[in-house]
């Protein structure tokens, strides 16, 4: 799908309304009736129909034939321009240009506020793979039946939002994030090449111990990445410094599977070297030493609480890390199954 900027601008305000009736409809109904969306937006029911029709057109939602009513879903294009118009308005950006990465979860875009200033949006896409192919078969929002991909992407979001932030005000080489809104963050653009598009670099020996460094930095100040490795590591193009991106995942230390997830994250990075430039090292941190040694330094700041305390508590983390380890279900089902796309 193309983000189209241009749209921002020709989308009239009773348009306007009507699409943020259908998301406001969708809270609670996965179709939303049209005789809802008519009564939430104010309008005559006739005029709705219109502005419906106009806003289907260009795919902003897309009409769903009930057994029971008719009614209308927002698409991802919908949500993706009530976003961006929420960042236009606060100026935070202005226009859109190329797609710069596609990810399983997510899209990336270039994008540029008033003055021409680069910037990277990254518009989370969770439920790609429909979430409703496997509803039935596992109750992994407990009794949210009707949570949809948008509910899940605005959580990913917020999550990434939380942790970036944090991670910028204590100093990580992560890029500076600008504006968040439902599921889209908006951030510093890095000039760089994602390690994995790197086949030489000066000294392996001198980018691998900064590398594991920045693993033991997070563990001390109570976290740990969850998903380091050569894709999620951009390498500066002009000074060759390692800054980090990627963090839906970011567990806490005090995570019951912390161990695991820490030593995912060293082997990542042991596994890459070995594979690229043939460097391997016995020195690798250990998740034991290092907890024991920070608590008896007693010198731990706890990233972890104070992201907890910003609004993004352990609730949402717990529904977020549910979504992933169904994730391994949607792969099963992308084999046994043709896919379900129900939701764009
Ligand atoms: P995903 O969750 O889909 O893996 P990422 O946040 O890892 O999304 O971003 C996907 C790709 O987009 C990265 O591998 C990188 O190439 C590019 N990218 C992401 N953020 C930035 C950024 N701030 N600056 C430059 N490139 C970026
Ligand atoms: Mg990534």
């Amino acid at each position: 799908m193309k983000l189209d900027a241009t749209d921002l601008r020709y989308v009239t305000s009773d348009e306007f309304r009507v699409l943020t009736a259908v998301e406001m409809g969708s809270k609670n109904h996965e179709v939303v009736p049209t005789a809802l969306i008519a009564q939430i937006s104010g309008l005559r029911n006739g005029g709705t129909n219109k502005l419906i029709g106009s806003l289907a057109k260009r795919n902003l939602v897309s009409k769903v034939q009930n057994s029971k009513y008719d009614g209308y879903r927002l698409t991802y294009g919908g949500y993706d321009y009530l976003a961006m118009r929420a960042m236009s308005k606060r100026d935070s950006m202005h226009s859109v240009g190329n797609q710069i990465g596609v990810g399983k979860e997510s899209d990336i875009y270039i994008v540029a506020d008033a003055k021409g200033k680069e910037m990277v949006l990254k518009l989370h896409r969770l439920g790609r793979i429909s979430f409703r192919a496997i509803k039935d078969k596992r109750d992994y929002l407990g009794k949210r039946k009707s949570a949809s991909w948008m509910y899940m992407s605005r959580l990913a979001a917020q999550k990434e939002w939380a942790f970036m932030k944090v991670l910028h005000e204590h100093g990580f080489p992560v890029p500076q994030p600008i504006d968040q809104a439902r599921h889209c963050i908006l951030m510093e653009f890095i000039d760089a090449y994602p390690l994995r598009q790197i086949s030489e670099v000066p000294s392996p020996g001198k980018l691998y111990s900064t590398l594991m460094d920045l693993i033991v930095r997070f563990a001390l100040a109570g976290l740990i990445h969850g998903d380091y490795n050569e894709f999620n590591i951009l390498i500066r193009r002009n000074s060759g410094e390692p800054i980090v991106i990627d963090f839906p995942q970011m567990v806490s230390t005090s995570h019951e599977n912390a161990e695991w997830y820490f030593n995912r994250d060293v082997e990542c990075i042991r596994t890459f070297f070995k594979r690229r430039f043939q460097y391997e090292s016995s020195l690798y941190p250990r998740f034991r030493k290092i907890m024991a040694e920070g608590h008896s330094e007693g010198g731990n700041f706890k990233l972890d609480v104070i992201v907890a305390a910003s609004g993004f508590g352990r609730k949402d983390m717990k529904i977020l890390e549910q979504v992933s380890s169904t994730k391994i279900l949607f792969l099963k089902y992308l084999i046994l199954a043709p896919l379900v796309h129900g939701d764009y």
